[in-house]
Formats: structure tokens, C-alpha cells, sequence
């Protein structure tokens, strides 16, 4: 996670990402056409009730809901039916010689532009990567139209075909701060201050700062500084681990009324036995800000490490 000023508007914003790491499980369908992608073929279905064959194979005709029937090698080549291009090259929908419907996959523009209807046949990478990647994409080609019917294929072993494909999704991105969260930022890196906005109408105080009260739905005008001590307004022994989490389980995830503050700040709980965390810590319970050591702060809500009881 870094703080950045730079960039289009000089805005300071976030830029981080956001990762999803997740199993899919194929179904057989599509585990024969990945495997059989290995061997340099292209797999598709055929549904006997609407007559038609799709590429990649699938377990259930899409159009009429029934099994599909046989599973069958089509031709490597065909013809462009649309073009997208981006920054990362262009994909496109590809209508294969037999096949009556596009497959969407990469077109390699690398030998020159592929306008629609331009005939293209496939580019198989050079060992198999367990994905509908072996199958690199599709560049241009001078093959006829192919007028040969897709053939039934044999069975394919079951130990031979992968059950589960393991991926990544990641998605970069940038938050601007904008004036609110930038100001609140500022002031918690420059000297540990705490800033929430005002609502002139209801003059409740919305920590973190926001432009508008939700309430009222009036624009705030003022920042107000609040105090890093506050009261429990409701929390949670959080003793399940998951993906993505900063702290090792059990810890407390609380809602804090700050000093000063009208509405919730989200935080942690800790500085107390967890074990005894549910009698420890009550609703209304009286916390302070323990933060951080200065030169660990980096001007965010997590320069304060956690909220401990204060003894009364
Ligand atoms: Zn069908
Ligand atoms: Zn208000």
C-alpha cells in the first residue's frame, strides 16, 4: 500500500489492489477441452436437440438446458467476427469452420492487422499451461473454408484430467483521498490529530470526515478535532482466520464512539487478555488510542495500532 501526490490531477490518493486468489472447479466439460488443448485440439459440444456445436465444450447446451451429446474435435480455423483492441493487444470473437457459435480468445496482430472477417487459425503455446492459454490465440491464415463435420473424440481418462484450475485475480487501483480523507491523512501523519467534519444542521460530528452529512444530506463546513480516547459502542471476538486479514485471530474488532465524535470509528481492540475479551470489554467501556512509534506511522487510521481499556 503506497501514498502517492502524483498524477493526473496532483491528488493525493491510495494505490493499491485489490487480490483475489480462487479455485475453479471445471466440470468435465471443460477439463476435456483444457486437456485435449495439450495435445493441439480444439473441443467443442454438440447438442443432438438444437443441432448445434459450441466451442469450448460444455456440460449443458446453453440454449435448451439438456445434456449436451457428443463431445467433438472441430478445425483450428476460422473467421474473425469482431475485433477489441487494448493496451494489451486484441482479442476478438472467432467463429470456428463448423461451429455455430464465437469463441472470444486472443488474435495475434503480430504479423499485422486483423480486420473482421478475416480468416485466422489457431497458435498453440509450446507446452501445455493448464489453461484455455495453450491455446495462445488465433493469427491470420489462407486456409479455405474447412467443410469437414466435427468428429466424436474418444473418451478421455479421468486421471488425466486437472478438476480444479488455481487463479489469481488482481485488480490495481487508484482511490483518490479527495479534500476530506486527504485533510484527515495530513493531520494524523504531520502530528497524530484526529479531524472529523461538522454538520451545520444536525451539528453532529462525522468522524472520518465526510463532505456531506447522511442524515441531513447538508454540505459540512467545518473540521473539528476529536480526541483519541472514546467509548465502545459495539464490537466482536474475531476468531476466524481469513484471506487478506492484518491481524492473527482472536483479536477485537470494535466500533468507537470517539470524544467528541458522533459517529462510529472502526478499529481494534486489544492490550487485554483475549481469552477473557467478552468480560473485559462491555458496551460503553472507556478506550484510548495506543499509536504507533513515530517513525512507523505513515499518516492512516492504522498509525494508531490499537485501542486499550482505560482502567477506571
Ligand atoms: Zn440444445
Ligand atoms: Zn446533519
Amino acid at each position: 500500500m503506497t501514498r502517492i501526490t502524483t498524477g493526473i490531477d496532483q491528488a493525493p490518493a491510495l494505490e493499491t489492489s485489490l487480490e483475489m486468489p480462487y479455485t475453479l472447479t471445471t466440470g468435465k466439460a471443460v477439463s476435456v477441452f483444457i486437456e485435449q488443448l495439450g495435445h493441439g485440439v480444439i473441443v467443442g459440444s454438440h447438442c443432438d436437440n438444437c443441432d448445434r456445436t459450441v466451442v469450448p465444450a460444455q456440460d449443458y447446451c446453453a440454449r435448451c438446458g439438456g445434456d449436451q451429446g457428443a463431445t467433438v474435435a472441430v478445425e483450428p480455423t476460422g473467421v474473425v467476427t469482431a475485433i477489441t483492441r487494448t493496451a494489451d493487444g486484441a482479442v476478438g470473437l472467432i467463429r470456428l469452420d463448423g461451429v455455430d457459435a464465437d469463441l472470444l480468445h486472443v488474435i495475434d496482430e503480430s504479423a499485422g492487422e486483423v480486420a473482421v472477417g478475416d480468416r485466422v487459425e489457431a497458435t498453440f503455446a509450446p507446452e501445455p499451461v493448464g489453461t484455455i492459454l495453450t491455446l495462445a490465440g488465433f493469427a491470420p491464415s489462407t486456409s479455405a473454408v474447412s467443410t469437414t463435420a466435427p468428429k466424436e473424440i474418444d473418451e478421455v481418462a479421468d486421471e488425466d484430467l486437472a478438476k480444479q484450475i488455481i487463479y489469481s485475480l488482481s485488480l490495481p487501483y487508484r482511490h483518490a483521498y479527495g479534500p476530506n480523507y486527504g485533510r484527515l491523512f495530513d493531520e494524523l501523519g504531520s502530528r497524530g490529530g484526529i479531524l472529523g467534519s461538522r454538520c451545520p444542521h444536525c451539528q453532529n460530528v462525522l468522524v472520518p470526515p465526510r463532505a456531506y452529512c447522511e442524515i441531513c444530506y447538508v454540505k459540512t463546513e467545518q473540521f473539528v478535532e476529536v480526541k483519541d480516547t472514546g467509548r465502545l459502542q459495539a464490537f466482536s471476538v474475531i476468531h476466524m482466520e481469513f484471506i487478506g486479514q492484518t491481524r492473527k485471530p482472536p483479536y477485537v474488532y470494535a466500533e468507537i464512539v470517539l470524544d467528541g465524535a458522533s459517529t462510529r470509528l472502526i478499529h481494534n481492540v486489544a492490550g487485554i487478555d483475549m481469552a477473557r475479551a467478552t468480560e473485559v470489554l462491555d458496551i460503553g467501556t472507556p478506550v484510548r488510542a495506543v499509536w504507533k512509534a513515530e517513525s512507523e506511522r505513515n499518516g492512516t487510521l492504522d498509525d494508531i495500532d490499537y485501542f486499550e481499556p482505560i482502567p477506571e
